[in-house]
């Protein structure tokens, strides 16, 4: 079978042109650039790399950016504080803040203080709510990156059998949420499932985000599936770092009809769909630039 290698870099950054062109169309009609504000907390290396690639392609898009960055140890107050004045401030549509936070820190409390007409990420109890209900309006951005490209290799979705492996609130509940929306028949895998082998090697659609490192093999795998790698896993190999997904790519590249890479393939699509949060966000806001007036 020849493999098809999804490049989510490429799909990515076409994505990001498109939401350019319309974020320019956008302010050429009088409505405000959308604003992302991210908020970091801490030193943690992969969180910094993370928040720098966001502003980077927010920028591309043509969005106007603002990042908060705190100390480790700041207070649960101070933090509260920036999203509340982020949640009032008129010149920002999306608001996330990096995770996971240090451990003094209530992840819960700030997803449920964040405004949910601000809630890119698509975390808060309100928007989970209206997936589950059907009446998705913001979305977590690692499924919705998932969708995209599922959209495009596979087209209509409707009676292929999707298993997903994960069932975290930020991965694999959304994403089996989205695929039943999509009429997909959807199986859930988690670490209780008995024969979880068995059952995605029953899959059109696989998709992969468990943080283990290349656990799903040829064995895991139906020919001819389509396998989405969501995982991030850095691990040492000949001496060195590297980063490996969920799959065993080598081993499943031969059997699958197509895979997306780790790294190059759903990451750069996450980071994209923030970016078309932001805009849903700043369409349903719809905020017009402040009239200057004439002298
Ligand atoms: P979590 O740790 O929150 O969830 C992992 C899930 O995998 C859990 O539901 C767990 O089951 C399940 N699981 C663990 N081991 C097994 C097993 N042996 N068999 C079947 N299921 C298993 O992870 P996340 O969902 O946050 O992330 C998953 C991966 O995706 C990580 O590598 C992460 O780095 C990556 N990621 C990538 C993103 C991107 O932009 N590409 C964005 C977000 C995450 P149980 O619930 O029973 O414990």
């Amino acid at each position: 079978m020849s493999l098809n290698v999804i490049d989510g870099r490429q799909l990515a950054e076409r994505l990001v042109e498109e939401m350019a062109e319309e974020v320019k169309t956008r302010t050429a009609l009088g409505y405000q650039r959308p604003g992302l504000a991210v908020v970091l907390v801490g030193e943690d290396p992969a969180s910094a790399i993370y928040v720098r690639n966001k502003i980077r392609t927010a920028e591309k898009a043509g969005l106007h950016s603002v990042v908060t960055h705190l100390d480790a140890s700041c207070s649960q107050q101070a933090l509260d504080d920036i999203v509340t004045d982020l949640n009032e401030r008129d010149d920002i549509d999306g608001i996330l803040v990096q995770l996971p936070l240090p451990a003094h820190l209530s992840e819960e409390r700030i997803i449920n203080l964040i405004t949910p007409e601000k809630d890119v990420d698509g975390f808060h109890p309100m928007n989970v709510g209206q997936l589950a209900t059907g009446q998705a309006y913001l979305v977590p951005c690692t499924p919705l990156g998932c969708l995209e490209i599922l959209k495009r290799e596979v087209g209509d979705l409707s009676g292929k059998h999707a298993v997903v492996v994960g069932r975290s609130n930020i991965v694999g509940k959304p994403m089996a949420s989205m695929l039943l929306q999509a009429n997909c028949t959807v199986t859930v895998v988690h670490s209780k499932t008995v024969d979880a082998v068995s059952l995605c090697k029953q899959a059109d659609i696989l998709v992969a985000a468990v943080g283990v490192p290349e656990l799903l093999d040829s064995a895991w795998v139906k020919p001819g599936a389509v396998v989405l790698d969501v995982g991030i896993n850095a691990i040492e190999k000949d001496g060195k770092r590297k980063l490996v997904g969920d799959v065993n790519f080598a081993d499943v590249a031969d059997i699958c009809k197509a895979i997306t890479p780790v790294p190059g393939g759903i990451g750069p699509m996450t980071i994209a769909c923030l970016i078309k949060n932001t805009l849903v966000a700043a369409k349903q806001r719809g905020v017009k630039q402040p009239v200057v007036k004439a002298r």
